[in-house]
């Protein structure tokens, strides 16, 4: 071996020692955050391409300590996932949508409420039971719930799958596609899928503009999904260029920064009372 290249293998597998390290940590801390009330949701609204007016809002997970946010969703929810710590933090944080949004709806402001699910959640024997007992316990309308899915979830499962998607949507509750076109999902399945929407990755927004062929596939995407009856949600909409291109091409609906980033529960809940 090359000194330089033991020394780079050296300086990585330090760097692969310190990664783990960070993600134990992260679980460490995680396994407290929830009896600790570290965690919340944040909403970000979803505004109707047409008329402008808040047309739902998703839930995301917040994990912060005295105000402060300890991390980001995207450092912690990778190793909630790897633990299994997904499960009761997911569970708690449906349940929390679900009672956040009855409240919306106690005070005439019925909007939808979107939430994502995990793989782990989504795989597992009792989702939809549990999903039952939060309708249930709830008591929120089940048409203003939405879950959040990935391409690989709903590709990879087979006619169980199929079968459980199928169940959901007959108590009643909204499938949303979440990041589509950045997994395998081919556009000719779309119909075989008992979804309601697609949300068109922020990727493909963000380089609408700019570049041309980018332009082109996310306009024959949202013109595709439309002729099968599916309702196209834009998200990671930044400039007034982006949200009027996607309202030509026939977006139904539009999310990102423009028009409000994600905000705590009350302050979501003003914006709500002054808008409606
Ligand atoms: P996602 O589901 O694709 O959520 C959208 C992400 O884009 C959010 O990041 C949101 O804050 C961000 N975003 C919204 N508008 C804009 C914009 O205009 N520009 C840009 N650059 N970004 C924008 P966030 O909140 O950090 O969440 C990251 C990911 O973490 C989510 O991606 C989702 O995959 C996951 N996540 C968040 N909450 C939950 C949850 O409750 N359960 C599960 N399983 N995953 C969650
Ligand atoms: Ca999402
Ligand atoms: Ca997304
Ligand atoms: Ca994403």
């Amino acid at each position: 071996v090359k000194a330089q290249g033991l020394h780079g293998y050296r300086f990585f597998t330090a760097l692969m020692n310190e990664r783990a390290q960070a993600r134990r940590r992260i679980e460490t801390a995680l396994r407290q955050a929830l009896s600790r009330r570290e965690l919340s949701l944040h909403y970000q609204p979803k505004v109707d391409a047409q008329s402008g007016r808040i047309a739902g809002a998703e839930a995301l997970l917040r994990w912060q300590v005295n105000g402060h946010e300890l991390y980001k969703p995207d450092q912690f929810i990778p190793v909630a996932e790897d633990s299994g710590l997904i499960l009761p933090i997911g569970a708690w944080a449906l349940r929390q949508a679900c009672k956040e949004a009855r409240l919306w709806q106690r005070n005439g402001q019925a909007i939808p409420v979107s939430v994502n699910v995990s793989p782990l959640q989504f795989q597992h024997a009792d989702f939809y039971s549990w999903l039952d007992d939060v309708l249930n316990e709830s008591g929120l309308d089940e048409g203003l719930l939405e879950l959040e899915l990935t391409e690989r979830m709903v590709m990879s499962g087979g006619d169980a799958t199929t079968g459980l998607l199928r169940r959901i949507r007959q108590r009643g509750v909204r499938l949303s596609l979440d990041d589509f076109g950045t997994g395998y999902c081919s556009l000719s399945y779309l119909k075989h899928f008992p979804i309601d929407a697609l949300k068109i990755d922020r990727v493909f927004v963000h380089d609408l503009t700019s570049d041309r062929d980018t332009a082109t596939i996310t306009s024959a995407i949202i013109a595709m999904a439309r002729s099968l009856n599916k309702m196209v949600i834009a998200e990671g909409v930044e400039t007034r260029e982006q949200s009027a291109f996607l309202r030509h091409a026939g977006c139904s609906q539009l999310q990102g920064f423009l028009f409000g980033a994600p905000m705590s529960a009350e302050e979501f809940q003003q914006l709500l009372a002054a808008t409606t």
